[in-house]
């Protein structure tokens, strides 16, 4: 397998082509980005250790009957994933208020949420991830129905399998963000799941142990994700 010409660079990763037009190479940069791009940063080690705790996570995933991108990891900070379509949504579950929805509504944080709750926000960092709902997808053509019903059912299967993950190892799965794409006909669960795209605290002390710690400057970043990587047991961190 062939590294091709680099097709795009986001905020935290870069993807590459392969010789192969059905896979593609994501490369988990050291670069670190919050509020829509208004705050960057370089933190060592960071994509070695998102890259490592990515493809951990989607294995169990997989492993739970969930179709995902993820194929190998190639090097510390490279994976070899699907080529996937990806549809423009943020997928957002939330089993414990914070971040974007206590400034929306006025809630408290860490208030629990029962039922969980879920939004879909559009990809597009220039409207700042604006929230949209259902009929905006489909007044649009971002996805078909069957696709909106895919993404819910997905996302909260996700819910199950990862909320009992970070509970045997004392973390909350606070909320999390998830991003689609189409894969021969399929809809398939694409970019990543690590510390950067999701909440976790610490269940005894509510400590936080992901990118919050970045975007409110508290520090210890990476040291939070290798204390969540080494509690689950990534191999290689
Ligand atoms: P952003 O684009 O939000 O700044 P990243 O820096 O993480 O985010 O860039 C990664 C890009 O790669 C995202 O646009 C994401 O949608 C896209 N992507 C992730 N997984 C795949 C995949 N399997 N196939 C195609 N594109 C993907
Ligand atoms: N999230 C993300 N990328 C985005 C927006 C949100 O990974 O572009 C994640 C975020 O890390 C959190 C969850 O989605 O785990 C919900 O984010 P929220 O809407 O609260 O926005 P925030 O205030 O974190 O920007």
């Amino acid at each position: 397998m062939q590294k091709g010409k680099e097709l795009y660079a986001g905020k935290a990763k870069s993807v590459y082509l392969t010789d192969n037009p059905d896979e593609l190479i994501l490369l988990f940069r050291n670069d670190t980005s919050a509020f829509d791009g208004e705050k960057i940063d370089q933190l060592d080690r960071k994509g070695m250790v998102n890259n490592r705790f990515n493809a951990f996570i989607m294995e169990k995933l997989e492993a739970a009957g969930i179709q995902t991108h993820h194929k190998q990891i190639l090097s510390d900070q490279e994976s070899l994933v699907k080529n996937l379509d990806m549809l423009p949504i943020e997928c957002v579950v939330r089993n414990i208020s914070a971040g974007s929805i206590c400034k929306r509504l006025g809630v408290e944080e860490g208030m629990d949420l029962n039922p969980s709750t879920f939004e879909f926000f559009l990809k597009n960092d220039e409207l700042h991830d604006p929230m949209i709902n259902d009929y905006h997808i489909q007044s649009f053509g971002w996805a078909t129905q069957a696709e909106v019903e895919a993404m819910k059912k997905l996302t909260f299967e996700v819910n199950d399998v990862l909320k009992a993950l970070f509970k045997g190892i004392g973390l909350l799965l606070v909320d999390y963000k998830l991003e689609f794409g189409r894969y021969k006909g399929e809809l398939v669960l694409g970019d990543e799941f690590t510390p950067d795209g999701c909440r976790l605290w610490d269940a005894e002390t509510r400590m936080k142990m992901d990118k919050d710690r970045f975007r409110q400057g508290l520090g210890g970043v990476v040291e939070a994700y290798e204390e969540v990587a080494h509690r689950l047991g990534v191999p290689g961190i």
